[in-house]
């Protein structure tokens, strides 16, 4: 069964993200640190009718990324086109999306830690010199030719800052780190999208989904559809406190955000390993899940509130995890 807490973006969320993105700086909540950055640097850029700086936006996935990307398009009064590093696959492939480019416009690439090397070699001069150098040809008749691009704003999007080669994460001049939501912006964000929905909602209820979106735009907007749905089947189709606990509850998404895998591992921890330290090999094969996995999907959100801590010898369920799973805290147990 799909996660409705997942934080990866799935087919059935497309269209519906597409209606709910805000298009301007003003009505992209929360990340303030972020937005006082970028406002200053675009009025900047856009004061000397510059193209905006190579920007990097890096955090988890569904807080965001993409949809600032377009937020930054739209402040610069410039085009935006996307793109993703496994779609690139050949230089060929790069040269046919810049060339494209007007002046200004913005380039966006999502996972940009995924594009291969090759392609980081020739995208280089693009973003220093807006110059591309191709091979066209083979063997003994190839040739290089170069192409002049114009001035564009490159905005590469990662979840993983630390796998992007060096050279490559040094070209971009804003690099940006957006951060998980507290429960303020995450309910503002939910009475937006539910003003957008023309659906009412109590304040109460928006608290309530923003307290189990694990820090997440795109899960509180999930739920909140979820939610939307069990309000006009059970109820009169406004979302109350009562709707928004039962619907949650169905979803089986506890009052931290945290669903069955999340209990399945924590609790592996706890029973079979006495809380840790364990390593994370370990518990991946304690569940039956990937490595990977756990690390990528599962685990940053329960580092963030401090379920999990990584120590040099394995992860360890902290005191916070045995008092919300109901388990006696060990002696000693931080
Ligand atoms: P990412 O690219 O980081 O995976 P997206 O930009 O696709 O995330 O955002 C996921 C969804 O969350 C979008 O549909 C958007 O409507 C919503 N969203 C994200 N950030 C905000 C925000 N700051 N304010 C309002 N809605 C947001």
């Amino acid at each position: 069964m799909e996660r409705v807490i997942s934080s990866e973006q799935s087919n059935y969320d497309d269209n519906f993200e597409q209606s709910l993105r805000p298009q301007r700086l003003q009505q992209y909540i929360g990340q303030e640190t972020v937005k006082d950055n970028l406002s200053i640097f675009i009025e900047a850029a856009k004061g000397r009718s510059e193209s905006l700086d190579h920007v990097l936006l890096y955090g988890p996935p569904g807080l965001g990324k993409t949809t600032l990307a377009a937020v930054i398009a739209n402040e610069m009064g410039v085009n935006v086109k996307m793109t993703s590093g496994p779609a690139i696959e050949r230089p060929g492939d790069l040269a046919a999306v810049v060339s494209s480019l007007e002046p200004g416009d913005v380039l966006f690439i999502d996972e940009i830690h995924r594009l291969n090397r090759s392609i980081e070699e020739v995208l280089y001069p693009a973003m220093e010199d807006f110059c591309l150098d191709i091979v066209v040809g083979k063997g003994p008749s190839a040739k290089s030719i170069r192409l002049d691009l114009p001035p564009f704003t490159l905005i590469g999007a990662t979840t993983r800052a630390g796998s992007l080669s060096a050279p490559l994460r040094d070209r971009f001049g804003v690099p940006l780190r957006l951060e998980y939501y507290g429960v303020e912006p995450l309910k503002e964000i939910v009475i937006r999208s539910a003003t957008l929905f023309e659906v009412e909602i109590d304040e109460a209820a928006a608290v309530e989904i923003a307290r189990r979106s694990r820090g997440t735009p795109r899960i509180a907007n999930r739920l909140l559809r979820r939610v939307r749905d069990y309000a006009q089947v059970r109820g009169d189709g406004s979302i109350t406190m009562g709707i928004s606990k039962e619907a949650l509850e169905m979803l089986q998404v506890d009052s931290h955000g945290l669903d069955h895998i999340d209990h399945k591992l924590i609790r592996s921890m706890i029973e079979r390993f006495t809380g840790g330290p364990v390593g994370i090999d370990t518990i991946a094969a304690s569940i039956g899940e990937e490595s990977v996995t756990i690390e990528d999907v599962y685990e940053p959100y329960l580092l963030q509130i401090g379920f999990i801590q990584r120590t040099p010898r394995g992860r360890i369920a902290t005191r916070l995890a045995y008092d919300h799973f109901g388990y006696a805290v060990p002696e000693g147990r931080t």
